[in-house]
């Protein structure tokens, strides 16, 4: 179980080794810290010194052709010929003459003389215009590190016996750092500097392994043994995930692993079964660096843009404009038919660290989402005048989640129109027929459908909690996942009623809880009729491609059959016999 009391918090970098992991950090060595400086208190100890060095040279060259030999045993290569530039380094007679005359005029120690080498370097490659040769300084740095370990005397500190997978954080990463670890214990890597060429991105592309690079600070806000994951696709790591998060990232994990295996090359075809019935697509993301992974995956629109996470990781509220920077962002990818920005749902235990408001009990049925909103009007208005500036750059939808009544919603629409009579008065641009969402997620809200209905454009069905309020599940609490059941009938029903109603009054339902990105229950969920299903960018090409392999008429017939059922068990059982039966390459025996 994890530390719930830390605080969660992300960090942005370059995305340069796709992947998802989920583990403990382990952070490795700063040596920067280490390095000490004195004075030198006569011509002997200058000789001394510079003696010193020349064996510290010696001594990182002879490690590094160790280094070498070992890797060739190997078949990573990209490894062997950066080796060969960091020997080159050694011998450069520029790097060790102005060494030696900063501890002969200046009379500092060894280690001093290295570390103000490597600071002119510094100067010099800022000054590169070509990021290439700019981002080559970290070979020199490399080198100095290795000649300040060696002048410590220190033998090179293999990364320990780390036991099981680690992710490593650290500054950078020279190939002779990764070339000690026990490359099957580390799961990924996140470093402060570097770019899409750096050492530690080519490594960790060669090796397959997830990371991220040029996070500035990532060494100092996390320790070894903090829970984090790495995205790799999206450029992000979130340290002390909350339990529902590490959900959402297992999820993804998976996802990836299954699309890794399915060809990109038909995502970008229309979700239309044989027979003709055209299914929305929508990529579910919680972040904009993930807008490009779900354009690359087919998504044909954003369905549930999470915008929670636009609060966590700050000191401050977030202002309007740090709302529109990522609306507008969204909103204006061409790519993307549309984007449904879903308000806050944040409050209960979600992120909001908020003294003022008192820890609840029970957070998942508390003052959280649209019920938050409602009490905390102001903050409300900020994000809601944000996505309406940004619906001025593309489509825009806006939900509102959790509603459970009429007068929630009635409410919510009067507050937004207060919010475009400012934004008119100030002739602040934004579509005036901006269409709004209520999600379906509390079964209050089911069974007064026909009224929300009324209320709004669209429907957007949140199995996630709407599973969890049905059956009674908390859907974090390990101890009840087993009756977490997509397949239950009792949430079937709910969800055909929801769309009847919907389709009743004449307005569009989509469903963007995990279940719509699950491929075993595409066929039911189109036999459900709904119009558009929002998932983890990661599971579209499949589902699509299930979408594409079915008709409209054997969804609705494998729809009837099951609702004849009266356990999940045997619906699940029928769901997936058909399945594999249908699509044997997709779905292997005892696969879900
Ligand atoms: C849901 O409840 O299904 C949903 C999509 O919203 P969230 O997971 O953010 O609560
Ligand atoms: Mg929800």
């Amino acid at each position: 179980m994890m530390d719930t009391l830390k605080k969660t918090f992300v960090l942005k970098g370059i995305a340069v080794s796709p992947g998802v992991v989920i583990g403990k950090a382990y952070l490795f060595d700063r040596l920067d810290a280490q390095i000490s400086f004195y004075k030198l208190s006569g011509p002997s100890l200058v000789t001394k010194e510079i003696k010193r060095l020349r064996t510290a040279l010696r001594e990182s060259e002879k490690k590094l052709v160790e280094i070498k030999e070992k890797l060739s045993h190997l078949k990573v290569t990209e490894p062997l010929y950066i080796l060969d530039v960091h020997i080159m380094i050694l011998h450069d007679r520029k790097f060790i003459s102005h060494t030696i005359r900063y501890i002969r005029k200046m009379g500092v120690n060894a280690e001093w003389a290295v570390r103000m080498t490597i600071d002119k370097y510094r100067e010099i490659f800022d000054k590169f215009e070509d990021e290439y040769l700019k981002g080559r300084f970290s070979d020199i740095r490399y080198v100095g590190q290795m000649i300040l370990r060696n002048l410590g005397g220190e033998r090179h500190k293999a990364i320990p016996d780390i036991g099981e997978g680690v992710i490593i954080i650290s500054s950078d990463l020279s190939p002779a750092d990764t070339a000690q670890m026990k490359i099957e214990n580390v799961l990924g890597f996140a470093t402060d500097i570097g770019g899409k060429t750096s050492h530690t991105a080519i490594v960790a592309r060669s090796l397959e392994i997830p990371a991220v690079v040029g996070l500035e600070s990532i060494t100092r806000s996390v320790r070894t043994n903090d829970c984090i994951v790495i995205d790799g696709s999206a450029g992000l790591v979130i340290v002390n995930p909350d339990p529902e998060m590490i959900r959402r990232y297992e999820d993804k994990k998976r996802h990836y692993a299954e699309a890794r295996a399915v060809s990109l090359k038909d995502a970008a075809l229309p979700a239309v079964t044989r027979d003709g019935h055209h299914i929305l697509i929508g990529g579910n993301i919680e972040f904009t660096e993930e807008i490009p992974s779900a354009v690359t995956h087919g998504a044909d629109g954003i369905g549930l843009y999470r915008t929670e996470f636009i609060y966590i990781n700050r000191e401050s509220l977030p202002t309007e404009e740090d709302h529109f920077v990522s609306y507008k962002r969204v909103a204006e990818t061409e790519e993307l038919a549309w984007s449904t920005i879903r308000t806050f749902d944040l409050g209960g235990d979600k992120f909001f660290s908020d003294p003022k408001l008192a820890k609840e009990m029970n957070p998942q049925m508390g003052l959280r989402a649209i019920r938050f909103c409602l009490k905390e009007v102001e903050l409300f208005k900020i994000q809601l005048r944000a996505m309406l500036r940004a619906s001025a750059f593309g489509k825009v939808r806006i939900l509102f989640p959790m509603i459970s009544s009429v007068e929630e919603i009635r409410e919510t629409k009067m507050i937004l129109s207060q919010v475009k009579n400012d934004l008119l008065t100030q002739g602040v641009p934004f579509h005036d027929r901006i269409e709004i969402g209520a999600m379906i997620e509390v079964p209050a809200a089911v069974v007064i459908a026909d009224k929300l209905a009324r209320e709004v454009d669209f429907f957007s069905i949140g199995t996630n909690d709407l599973i969890q309020y049905a059956l009674a599940i908390d859907r974090i609490n390990e101890q009840v996942t087993y009756l977490y059941e997509p397949l239950h009938p009792a949430v079937l029903r709910l969800i055909r009623h929801i769309v009847k109603i919907g389709h009743r009054a004449g307005i569009r339902v989509a469903m963007c809880g995990e279940m719509a990105g699950e491929p075993a229950y595409t066929m039911i969920l189109i036999g459900l009729e709904l119009d558009e299903l929002s998932m983890n960018p990661l599971a579209i090409p499949r589902v699509k491609r299930i979408i594409r392999g079915s008709t409209m008429k054997e969804a609705r017939a494998l729809l009837k059959k099951v609702m004849t059922f009266s356990s999940a068990a045997e619906i699940r059982e029928c769901v997936e016999q058909s399945m594999r039966e249908k699509f044997p390459e997709d779905f292997q025996m005892n696969e879900q």
